[in-house]
C-alpha cells in the first residue's frame, strides 16, 4: 500500500497501536503528525521512528472539543491537509460499576468517545477537501461486553456505531471505518490484564482465551488500519473489522 504524498494524522501515536500505526503510514510513503498526550511524549515516539524526518508533532489531550481542535490545527498547519485521521487515542480502566463513578467514567468515554468524534469533527473540512479516509480504532470489547469494564465496553460499541453513522453522513465523499482488535501487546493490555500484579502472567493467560492461541501485535492492527485508509478499501465503508483471532466468530 502506497501514501506517497498523502498527510495523515494519527491520534495517541506515543505508544503502541498508534505507533506502529504512524510507522507504517512513514514506511508507506506518508508524512505523518504524531499525536499523544504531552510534548515529552511525542518527542520521544519522534526519535524512535524510521523516516522521523517526515513525521511532525501534534501533541495535546483529544479528551476534550478544544483539545481536539488544537490537536487538527497542527496537524493542518505543518502538513497543509489530512487524507487520513487515524482516531486510535484510548485508555482503559478496569472497574466494576459500583467502582465506576462519573470521574471513571468521563475519563474513559472522553479519551475513547469524545476524542473520536469532536477529533473527526475538526478535520472533517480537510477530509472532505482531500476525499479522504478515517479509521477509528474501536476494541473487541465494542463487540462483546466482558465484566469490570463497563465504562469501556461502552464507549467502544458507540465507537462502532458512530463509525457507521458518520460513514453515511460523509458518504460520498469521506470513507470511515473502525477495527476491533482483541488483546494488542502494550502498555495498555499489559496493564490491564495482569494477574495479581503479574503482567507476564497476565499475557500468557489471554493467550489461552483466544482460538488462535495468542494475542495480536500492534503491527498487525496497522496493516489493517493502513488497508481501510488505502484506495484498496475504496468500496468499503463502514465496517467494523474484527482482529481477535476468532474470539468474535462464535464457539
Ligand atoms: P497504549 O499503549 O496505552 O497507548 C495509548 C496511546 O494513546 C498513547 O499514545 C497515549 O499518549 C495516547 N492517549 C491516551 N489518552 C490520550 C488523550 N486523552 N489524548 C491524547 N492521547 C492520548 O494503548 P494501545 O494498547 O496502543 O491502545 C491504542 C488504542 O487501541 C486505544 O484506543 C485502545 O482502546 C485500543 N485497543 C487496544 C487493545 C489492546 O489490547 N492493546 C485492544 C483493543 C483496542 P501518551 O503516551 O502521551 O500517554
Amino acid at each position: 500500500m502506497k501514501f506517497d504524498g498523502k498527510s495523515v494524522l494519527v491520534t495517541g501515536a506515543s505508544r503502541g497501536i498508534g505507533k506502529a500505526t504512524a510507522q507504517a503510514f512513514l514506511d508507506a510513503g506518508a508524512r505523518v503528525a504524531v499525536n499523544g498526550r504531552s510534548e515529552a511524549s511525542v518527542n520521544t515516539a519522534l526519535a524512535s521512528l524510521t523516516g522521523a524526518e517526515n513525521a511532525v508533532p501534534a501533541p495535546g489531550d483529544v479528551a476534550t472539543a478544544k483539545g481536539c481542535e488544537q490537536v487538527v490545527q497542527q496537524a493542518l498547519d505543518q502538513l497543509g491537509g489530512i487524507d487520513v485521521l487515524v482516531n486510535n487515542a484510548g485508555v482503559f480502566a478496569r472497574a466494576t460499576v459500583e467502582d465506576t463513578d462519573e470521574a471513571v467514567w468521563d475519563y474513559v468515554l472522553d479519551a475513547n468517545l469524545k476524542g473520536t468524534f469532536f477529533c473527526t469533527r475538526a478535520a472533517l473540512p480537510a477530509l472532505k477537501e482531500a476525499r479522504g479516509s478515517v479509521v477509528n480504532v474501536a476494541s473487541e470489547s465494542g463487540l462483546n461486553g466482558y465484566a469490570e469494564s463497563s465504562a469501556y465496553c461502552a464507549s467502544k460499541g458507540a465507537v462502532v456505531n458512530l463509525t457507521r453513522a458518520l460513514a453515511i453522513e460523509f458518504a460520498p465523499l469521506v470513507r470511515v471505518n473502525c477495527v476491533c482488535p482483541g488483546a494488542i501487546e502494550t502498555d495498555m493490555a499489559r496493564a490491564a490484564f495482569a494477574l495479581d500484579g503479574d503482567q507476564d502472567a497476565g499475557i500468557a493467560h489471554q493467550k489461552t482465551k483466544y482460538p488462535v492461541q495468542r494475542i495480536g501485535t500492534s503491527e498487525e492492527v496497522a496493516v489493517a488500519i493502513l488497508y481501510l485508509a488505502s484506495d484498496h478499501a475504496g468500496f468499503v465503508n463502514g465496517v467494523a473489522l474484527p482482529m481477535e483471532g476468532g474470539a468474535t466468530a462464535g464457539g
